[in-house]
């Protein structure tokens, strides 16, 4: 089995795993977190399986101006600029990065301290 295929993102895209969807274009997906750091907690993916953002080749680097867009569009859609907001992409172990395909973590709904833990 291939990555993408054991990938847990990419059987969402595919709706093999269900989630609570809160966005969808054709290259970015967007959902709640199941298990929520701040009221509001939403993943946004790209539709194309990299692991993490120092994967992607110079020459597909559209798959990250589409992922953030699909963020911008996000952010918009639930108050976040007027609540303030967070984005964490995690990228390794050491930095807890549990799934291996590029996510965007978006905070918002309460204070968020800084620096980070
Ligand atoms: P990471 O730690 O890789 O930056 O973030 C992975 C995130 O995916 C975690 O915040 C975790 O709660 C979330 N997550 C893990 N499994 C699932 C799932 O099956 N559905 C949803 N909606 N989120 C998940
Ligand atoms: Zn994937």
């Amino acid at each position: 089995m291939d990555q993408k295929q054991s990938c847990l993102f990419c059987k969402i895209i595919n709706k093999e795993v269900p989630a609570k969807i809160v966005y969808e274009d054709e290259r970015a997906l967007a959902f709640h977190d199941i298990n929520p750091q701040a009221p509001l907690h939403i993943l946004v993916i790209p539709k194309a399986h990299y692991s993490a953002l120092h994967d992607v080749p110079a020459d597909k680097y559209a798959v990250i101006t589409d992922l953030f867009n699909a963020v911008n569009n996000v952010v918009r859609e639930n108050k976040c600029v007027e609540n303030s907001y967070r984005l964490v992409v995690n990228s390794g172990p050491a930095a807890g990065q549990a799934v291996y395909h590029i996510h965007v973590h978006i905070l918002s709904g309460r204070a968020l301290k800084w620096p980070p833990g």
